[in-house]
């Protein structure tokens, strides 16, 4: 068996209310899969119960940090088990995630702006899809600004909104101010793999502006996004390869905050590839 190095970047556990699984449970499919590690990245809790339904409440932050830190001790010699956070992007949260992310020490935090999240909706959406769009591209790039973030999760998530919609050649220069403010800052963008499940099928972001990606030298992280333990490194080859297509030579994992590489070949060969 093919030496392991890759890492599911993008986990959660079932303290967000929507996943399933133990991380235990987690950790043993990257095992399985021939990943070196996984970074649980679950919804972190947010102010004045901003969309609670589907994030951990603030009072379960140290038991999250404490199961991890379980199936980290597990798993030890077998899988590297690290924790991590997804965190959410609106205007104004930046203090309160200042002070979640000194909490403990974390691997890798996702940066998100969630538009199907209805607190987000009725606050930023003004019945105009293309203005939604537009202010969707334009708040990725502000969490960016922030440096509180790694890597932007699925950064072109807003085309599942209103598919109908969605007409990449008129969002495009929206797109690209965006992508050269976020490679200004240095922060990595996520290749998420559960865009196959959503209603535009395709890996988020999509192969055009994976392109867009490479030309402006932005590194890019992989991950599954699961919200259940069978989906950990799925469809990671189609990934790497799409990757390859693009142009890039290698891919992007945090440690300790601090963003490594895997040459593409190596990455792809690592999966047996
Ligand atoms: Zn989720
Ligand atoms: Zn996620």
């Amino acid at each position: 068996m093919p030496t392991p190095l890759l890492y599911e970047s993008h986990s959660h556990t079932p303290l967000c209310r929507h996943a399933v699984g133990s991380p235990s449970d987690y950790a043993a499919v990257a095992e399985a899969k021939g990943l070196k590690g996984i970074i649980f990245t679950c919804h972190c809790p947010l102010p004045d119960g901003f969309s609670a339904s589907v994030r951990m409440h603030p009072d379960d932050y140290d038991r999250y940090v404490e199961l991890v830190a379980a199936a980290r001790a597990e798993f030890a010699g077998r899988v590297d088990v690290r924790l991590g956070l997804e965190s959410d992007y609106y205007p104004g949260v930046e203090p309160w995630l200042e002070r979640l992310h000194a909490r403990a020490p974390l691997h890798h935090v996702l940066g998100s702006v969630h538009p199907q999240v209805p607190d987000y909706r009725r606050q930023y959406f003004n019945g105009n899809w293309f203005d939604y769009q537009r202010l969707y591209f334009d708040h990725l790039a502000r969490s960016a600004e922030t440096r509180l973030y790694d890597t932007l999760a699925h950064p072109d998530l807003i085309k599942n909104e209103a598919p109908a919609e969605w007409n990449f050649a008129r969002i495009r220069p929206d797109i690209e101010r965006a992508l050269d403010r976020i490679a200004a800052t240095g922060v990595a963008m996520e290749l998420n793999t559960s865009g196959v499940n959503k209603a535009i099928s395709e890996i988020n972001p999509s192969p055009t502006m994976l392109r867009m990606i490479r030309e402006r030298g932005i590194p890019v992280v992989l991950g599954a996004d699961a919200h259940r333990p069978e989906r950990v490194g799925d469809g990671y080859l189609p990934a790497l390869n799409l990757l390859q297509q693009a142009g890039f030579a290698e891919i992007s994992y945090f440690l300790d905050r601090k963003r490594r590489t895997i040459p593409l070949a190596a990455a792809i060969g690592s999966l047996g590839g």
